[in-house]
């Protein structure tokens, strides 16, 4: 063999040992107890774990998840000490991806059933999810509807993330094909949280420090309404209420529709109020006149004095965290998003960033026209100041027929990841 020829298959060799390394370093599982995130459990790991416990220091999403390694939910000497055996080999510890592993096949998550997604699916399905993969997946009820239903918060990451998303859908009764969307895209990532998914990357890489809070149905009761009609509705009082809003609208002359087309085109909660239009300001010359005078299946605001449960619960959520960096609100139809609501200077910036990123994941067009309407993307952004957008998707007349799933789901199963990277922070 010539020395040329050697030479050069030596070269191959070495750079092909050295992706192989790559690779292997970057497909390695990451042990309990690995702080720094170098592969191993040292001393120093141990260190950092006990400077946390007696919080000295603040660790955060999944290097706080990992640090944990007794995994019973808070930081300790104990843990520290765990990890001091694990350094000197005393302990072996399994890797926050086999702790993490998803239990159960939860494709089927965000199915229809008879052409359309109802709380009691999706309550089904919330508790699939949570029991597929509990250490990433949690969800909790943020309150009651008029009608007894459960406004459910989803929380899927580590749980800890120094930053979070938060995420709006199905404000609007006859916006019911965004919570299949939703829940499917919340599946997929818990399917995939350890495989490449997005960019090469895996959900755990992304989501390392942010968590997504989600509202999968923020208006389980109009969701219901606009599904089943009045027969929808739990509670005879709330159903002769919702009887008695058409009666008054159609005497007044406010709709010529006949019982069930007035319901199924219902956007509001079971009082007859438009959510979306029932978000309260600081500055009460924002606070919009509502559109019409009295409870309707749309476009009345409500008492503003006395804000809704739904409204309520979903400020109440969005000011519990620590640091939101971005808030999306799920909507019907156009595919299109609305990010231009009364902000001004690096609001305004962010906003557009924002919605920039979304519409090219979801390629959806971005309307650069005013658009505020009292709405939780315009309360989120004036009143918290986080980036926050309106996102309309899928094509035609709501409630959108099932066909339109697939297309809602293609335009937002990335979203969630698009926006987390949006707010990596940047390396240091
Ligand atoms: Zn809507």
């Amino acid at each position: 063999m010539k020395i040329d020829k050697i030479k050069r298959i030596s070269v191959i060799s070495a750079v092909a040992v050295f992706f192989f390394v790559l690779c292997a370093v970057h497909a390695a599982a990451r042990p309990f107890g690995d702080v720094d995130n170098d592969g191993a459990v040292t001393s120093e790991d141990a260190r950092e774990i006990l400077r946390a416990a007696v919080e000295l220091t603040t660790l955060t999403g999944e290097t706080r998840a990992a640090s944990d390694l007794d995994e019973d939910g808070s930081l300790s000497s104990a843990d520290a000490r765990l990890a001091l055996r694990a350094a000197v080999g005393l302990e072996a510890l399994r890797s926050v991806e086999e702790a993490g592993k998803i239990a159960a096949d939860v494709s089927g998550v965000g199915a229809l059933k008879n052409g359309i997604y109802t709380y009691k699916t999706l309550t089904a399905d919330l508790a699939a999810l949570r029991s597929a993969m509990p250490s990433r997946f949690s969800y909790r009820s943020l309150g009651k509807t008029a009608d007894g239903r459960d406004i459910f918060c989803v929380v899927l990451g580590s749980g800890y993330g120094a930053r979070q998303i938060v995420s709006d859908v199905g404000i609007h009764g006859s916006e019911h094909m965004n919570p299949p969307a939703v829940m499917r895209t919340l599946a997929l990532y818990l399917q995939n949280y350890d495989k490449p998914i997005y960019q090469g990357r895996t959900v755990r890489q992304i989501l390392d420090d942010t968590d997504l809070y989600i509202i999968p149905m923020l208006n389980p009761d109009g969701i219901a309404i606009s599904q089943w009609g009045l027969s929808g509705l739990n509670n005879p009082d709330v159903a002769a209420r919702v009887r008695g809003i058409y009666n008054k609208q159609r005497a007044a002359g406010g709709t010529k529709l006949s019982l069930a087309a007035y319901l199924k085109m219902w956007k509001a909660n079971a009082n007859g109020v438009d959510l979306n239009r029932n978000f309260r300001f600081t500055d009460k010359s924002l606070n919009l006149k509502s559109q019409t005078k009295l409870p309707a299946n749309r476009y009345y605001a409500g008492d503003r004095s006395h804000p809704e449960a739904e409204t309520a619960a979903y400020c109440a959520l969005v000011g519990s965290l620590s640091a939101p960096v971005a808030s999306l609100s799920i909507h019907s139809q156009g595919g299109l998003i609305y990010w231009l609501g009364r902000q001004t200077g690096e609001d305004k910036a962010a906003a557009k960033r924002l919605a920039t990123t979304v519409s090219a994941v979801t390629g959806y067009r971005m309307n650069n026209s005013e658009n505020f309407v009292c709405a939780a993307a315009n309360w989120s952004m004036i009143e918290k100041k986080i980036p926050a957008i309106t996102v309309e998707c899928g094509v035609g007349r709501t409630p959108l027929p099932a066909s339109e799933l697939p297309k809602i789901y293609a335009a937002v199963k990335n979203l969630y990841l698009a926006v987390a990277v949006l707010y990596e922070p940047p390396a240091s």
